[in-house]
Parts: structure tokens; sequence; C-alpha cells
């Protein structure tokens, strides 16, 4: 029998997990929950009322009215896999759940999966769920920061010209938040990092700013940077520029970029640590993995569904954890830029 109701809520831990998620069937159940809240409703001929299982290919169902087909998975990266729905599960909860990230050969061991191969293969498409065709601009409600720096490769030695580092623009937007001491009552105001936006470019320069700033910032948003030459046309461009010079002095720059400054230690940590470098090729996908992982730190329960494709299947509306700020933004126009310098 198919439940009923609302959709199904995510757990909050491994135990849970491990209850809510102990097998296939339990898989199978809750994609039946996420697709169909409120009870089966067929696609063809709208009728309402329990389908028709079908005994030999248990992720599909019939509609007793019309006798069509519809797939649980159709639409989300589950669909046609050989692969057991209780791995898939468990590799999206890992992957959506484990700040640093899981390498191929991890996963493999950890699920045990018996070749090397189809583990690559799952987390390959894993990280393919996490680019969203559809990024919207960020600081169109809050500041922003904005700075360069170079990560990457390991430095070969040989002068400057020998790093195999790339420069990257990373932009935090800056979110306030007022909370009440409970001890002395007092309301402390903290600023907290909200969305970031980052992207390898091709060198560190006014043009490579703009382009940037274009694609990924909305008109108009206030920004704060250092003094360096390349963030010189933004202002032009029609954002609110406010620059600092930092003088050559570190303690400053942490107090004028504190998020941005944070944000950069910790891509650098992440790339360093859990990937032991990463060459140009490839690091706009360790970017995007980190974008995110970051933009998702406390909804992990959305990024679980969005890495299974899950969240292309349409919701019920009732379900509020969905609509996080991520989500509102979702459909968002993206930005026609502000400036026409780079056209
Ligand atoms: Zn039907």
């Amino acid at each position: 029998m198919l439940p009923e109701g609302t959709p199904p809520e995510f757990p909050t831990n491994l135990l849970e997990f491990q209850r809510m998620f102990p097998d296939e069937a339990a898989c199978l159940h809750y994609l039946h929950r996420l697709r169909w809240p409120g009870g089966f409703i067929c696609e063809s001929c709208g009728a309402v009322g329990e389908p028709f299982l079908v005994a030999t290919r248990p992720r599909v169902v019939k509609c007793r009215a019309c006798e069509r087909e519809s797939s649980v998975t159709a639409g989300t990266i589950l669909h046609g896999t050989k692969t057991s729905l209780l791995v898939w599960f468990w590799a999206a909860y890992l992957v959506a759940t484990q700040t640093p990230g899981i390498s191929a050969l991890e996963l493999q061991k950890k699920l045990g999966i018996p070749r090397y191969e189809t583990a690559y293969l799952l987390l390959h498409k894993l990280r393919a769920a996490m680019v969203r065709p559809d990024v919207d601009p960020i600081g169109s409600q809050w500041p922003l920061e904005m700075d360069v720096s170079f990560v990457g490769g390991k430095h070969k030695g040989g002068g400057p010209g020998r790093t195999r580092k790339v420069p990257v623009i990373i932009a935090v937007e800056v979110r306030r938040t007022e909370q009440r001491d409970p001890q002395t009552g007092k309301v402390v105001k903290r600023a907290l990092a909200g969305r970031v936006r980052l992207q390898q470019i091709p060198n560190k320069s006014a043009a490579a700013i703009e382009k940037f700033a274009k694609e990924c910032i909305a008109p108009s948003a206030v920004i704060r940077t250092d003094d360096g030459g390349e963030f010189e046309g933004l202002a032009a461009c029609g954002y609110g520029h406010q620059p600092l010079p930092m003088l050559g002095n570190r303690a400053r720059m942490d107090a004028w970029l504190p998020l941005v400054s944070a944000v950069t230690a910790n891509l650098k940590a992440w790339l360093d640590g859990t990937f032991h470098g990463v060459g140009k090729q490839h690091l706009q996908a360790y970017l995007n993995e980190f974008m995110f992982r970051f933009n998702r730190r406390f909804y992990r329960a959305v990024s679980f569904r969005t890495l299974l494709g899950l969240g292309s299947i349409r919701l019920g509306p009732t379900y509020r954890s969905l609509y996080d700020r991520d989500w509102l933004h979702r459909d968002a126009p993206p930005s026609d830029g502000g400036c026409g310098k780079t056209g």
C-alpha cells in the first residue's frame, strides 16, 4: 500500500537515517511519498487513487484507470540505475552531510561497492547534480565582501612564473544577525556569511572582475574590497563600491573583509586536505562543490534531495523546509548586469 499525506521529513543524524532507510523498500517508500505527497495522481488521465504495483519492476506503478505506467525515479539521477537505491541514498547522505566530502575509494570501502568504477561514477553523478544551471545573483539584499585569491595546485618553485595556482574571485554575502545575550539581556549584533560565489578567472584584471560581477552580482549591490586596481571599475558599473587601502596590514584586511578571509582560508584548507591540491583543469568543479556545500550548510536535507535529483520532483506546497532562501531564489531572473563596459 502506498502511503498518503505530506512528504517525509529528513533524518537529522546517522541513527535516524539508518532507522528511516533500513532497506530498498524503505527508500522506494520515501520516493513514493516525495513524488506523490497527497497520494498517487496519474499524470496522464488525472485519476486519483492507489495504483497497481508492477511486481517485476518495483520502481514502476500503473494507473488503475488508464493503465499508464509512471516511474518513481523519472527525472532524477536514479532513473535507469542498476545500483540499489540503498547505495544511492547512503552515498548522497554521506556526500551531503560530510563537511569535507568523500573520495571514490572511501565511498567504495564504506558502502562495500564491489567495483571502484561504480563508486567513481556514482560520485561523479552526484557532483554533476551540484551545479545549478539557474544560479541567481547575490547582493540584492545584503552587502558583499569580495576578494581575489590564488588557490589550487601546489607551488612548484622556480620563480613567480612557475606557480600552478590560479586566481579565483570570492564573493560573500554579509548577513547581520541580532541575538539577545541571555545573561546580560543586551542585543549583540554579528556578521554571518550568507551565500558565496566563487569563480576561476583567467587573470587578476578589471575585465575579469567586471565580467564576474555582471554574471553573479545583483545590479547596484554594495561591494567591499581592498583598494586593488582590479576593482577600480566596479563603481562605474553601478555598484556601491567601498574600497579600503590595506597598506600591507593583515589585521586591517581581516577587520574590513573578515568573512571573505574566513571563506578563503576554508577553501584552501579543504582543497589541500581533501584533495591534496587540485589542478587548473578541474578547479571550477571543486569550486562548485565547495559552493554547494557552503551555501547549503544549514540545509542538509535539501542538499540530500538535490543530489539525488529529487528537487526536480514536484513537491507539495506544505513542505515548508524546502522553501529556504536558496529555494526561494531558484526561479529569480538572472542578472542582466549593471555594467556596460564589458558588454
Ligand atoms: Zn491514468
